[in-house]
C-alpha cells in the first residue's frame, strides 16, 4: 500500500466537493479530491442549473445566494464552456392570493439588493408570451442565471487537477484514524493511504452515512426530484420558470405527509428551463423515498400536466427522457457549513437541498477560508456542523 501525504482530503465530487477542491488547490494547499463513483454522480449530475436568488428563503439561504452570486461572474471566465447565461428568470403566479406574499418575498429581496418587478399577467406575456393568460402574474427577476450543472463539476474537477490537485474515483475512502489534527484514509481500490491535515465532507444525499464514519450526525435526507427534458425545438419561454407554489413546497415539507392535493403530495413545484440546445428541462416534485433514483409515471403524469397548464403549448412538446434525482435535504433546511468542533480536523459542506448550484462558490469560499485559517466572508455560525449533536 502506498503512502501520499497531502494537506486536505475532499469527499465527494460533486459541484460542492469539485468546487470546494479547485478552490482549496489553488489558494495553494496539497489536495485529493474522492469519489466514490465519478464527478457529478449524484445530484449535481441530475439537476436543474438555476442560478437564482429569488428561490431562496429571507435569512441565511438568501443571504449566501446573493453572496454565491456575486462570485459566480469570475468563477464563469475561469471555468469557460459552463452553457451559462443571465437570461433572468419569473416566479409566476396562479392565484390572486399568493399577490401579498410575493409583495413581501420581493421586499426580502431588495433588502440583499435583488431587484425584482410583480407584474400582472399581461405584461408577464409581454415578455413571455407562452404563458398561459390564466395565470396570475410573475415576479421579474431581471439578475438570475443558468448554467449546465454537470459541466460545473466536471469544470471544476478538472480546475482542480490542473491546480495540482490528485482525483481519485472511484474510490470510497475507509477513515484509519482521526485526530484533532490529522486524518489517515485508506482507498483499497487504489491501494493507497492518505495522511492528511484536514478533510472536507461533500457527500451530497449520501452525507449522513459519511458523516457517521467521522463520528458525526449530518441527518442529511434524500428528498428527490424528478425532471423530464424535451426533444430540440424553438425556446418556448426566455427566462428560467418558476411557480410562485414552489417556494411553498419547498419550505413547507410537511404538507406532503397532511395534504390530499395530488399535487401538495408529491411537492410539485413547477419549473422550466430552456436549454442553448433547444431543448426545455420540465420540473419537478419532492418527495421522501429514500434512495430510489426512479421516476414514477404517475409523479411524470402529474409533472407534465402541470407543466402544460403554465405553458399550454407544452402540450406539443416530445419528452425525450425523465429522471430523478436527490436533493441532499437538513430537517432544520440549513445546510451544514463549518468546521466540526468535536472532531476540528474535520470541515463539512452539505445539505444544500434544491441550492447547491447556486451556493457552489459562496461555500467553497468559506471552506478555503475555514481551511486557511482566515475568516469565512458569510457569518455561518447557524449552519454549525454539530448542530444536531455528535456520536458518543
Ligand atoms: C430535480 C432537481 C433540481 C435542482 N435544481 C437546482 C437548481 O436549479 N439550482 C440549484 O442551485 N440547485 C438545484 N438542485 C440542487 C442541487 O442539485 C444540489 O444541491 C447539489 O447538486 C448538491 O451538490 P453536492 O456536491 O452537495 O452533492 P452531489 O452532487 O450529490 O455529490 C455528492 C458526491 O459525493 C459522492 N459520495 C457520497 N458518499 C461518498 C463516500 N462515502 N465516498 C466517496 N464519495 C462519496 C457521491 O458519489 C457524489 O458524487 C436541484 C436538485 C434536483 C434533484
Amino acid at each position: 500500500m502506498s503512502r501520499h501525504d497531502i494537506d486536505i482530503a475532499v469527499i465527494g465530487a460533486g459541484v460542492i466537493g469539485a468546487g470546494c477542491a479547485w478552490q482549496l488547490a489553488k489558494a495553494g494547499l496539497r489536495v485529493a479530491l474522492i469519489d466514490r463513483v465519478h464527478p457529478a454522480a449524484g445530484s449535481s449530475g441530475a439537476c436543474d442549473g438555476y442560478l437564482s436568488v429569488s428561490t431562496k428563503t429571507p435569512g441565511v439561504a438568501m443571504t449566501l445566494a446573493a453572496a454565491s452570486r456575486a462570485l459566480y461572474p469570475q468563477w464563469i471566465a475561469a471555468l469557460g464552456d459552463l452553457d451559462a447565461e443571465t437570461k433572468g428568470g419569473m416566479l409566476v403566479l396562479d392565484q390572486p392570493s399568493q399577490v401579498a406574499a410575493m409583495e413581501a418575498h420581493a421586499a426580502a429581496l431588495a433588502s440583499v439588493g435583488v431587484h425584482t418587478e410583480l407584474l400582472d399577467i399581461a405584461a408577464a406575456r409581454r415578455l413571455e408570451p407562452a404563458l398561459s393568460p390564466a395565470l396570475t402574474g410573475a415576479v421579474l427577476c431581471p439578475d438570475e442565471s443558468q448554467l449546465n450543472p454537470y459541466k460545473l463539476a466536471l469544470r471544476c474537477a478538472e480546475a482542480a487537477a490542473a491546480a495540482g490537485a490528485l482525483t481519485l474515483w472511484p474510490a470510497e475512502p475507509v477513515v484509519e484514524d482521526l485526530g484533532a489534527d490529522h486524518v489517515r484514509l485508506r482507498l483499497p481500490a487504489q491501494d493507497l493511504t492518505l495522511h492528511a491535515r484536514q478533510v472536507v465532507l461533500c457527500g451530497g444525499a449520501a452525507s449522513a452515512a459519511l458523516g457517521q464514519t467521522f463520528g458525526l450526525t449530518l441527518p442529511v435526507i434524500p428528498r428527490q426530484g424528478v425532471l423530464a427534458v424535451t426533444r430540440r425545438q424553438h425556446a418556448l419561454a426566455s427566462r428560467f420558470l418558476v411557480a410562485a407554489r414552489y417556494l411553498t413546497h419547498k419550505l413547507d415539507p410537511d404538507r406532503a405527509s397532511t395534504s390530499t392535493d395530488p399535487l401538495e403530495r408529491i411537492g410539485h413545484g413547477f419549473t422550466l428551463e430552456s436549454l442553448p440546445t433547444g431543448q426545455h428541462i420540465i420540473g419537478s416534485s419532492r418527495r421522501f423515498v429514500g434512495f430510489d433514483r426512479s421516476a414514477p409515471a404517475d409523479v411524470v403524469g402529474l409533472i407534465l400536466r402541470e407543466a402544460v397548464r403554465y405553458v399550454p403549448a407544452l402540450a406539443d412538446s416530445a419528452v425525450l427522457r425523465v429522471f430523478a434525482g436527490l436533493r441532499p435535504f437538513v430537517p432544520d433546511k440549513r445546510p451544514f457549513l463549518g468546521r466540526s468542533r468535536t472532531s476540528p480536523a474535520v470541515i463539512v459542506a452539505t445539505g444544500h437541498e434544491g441550492d447547491g448550484i447556486t451556493l457552489t462558490p459562496i461555500t467553497a469560499a468559506c471552506v478555503t477560508a475555514l481551511a486557511t485559517g482566515q475568516t469565512p466572508p458569510v457569518d455561518i455560525t447557524t449552519l454549525d456542523p454539530d448542530r444536531f449533536g455528535c456520536q458518543p
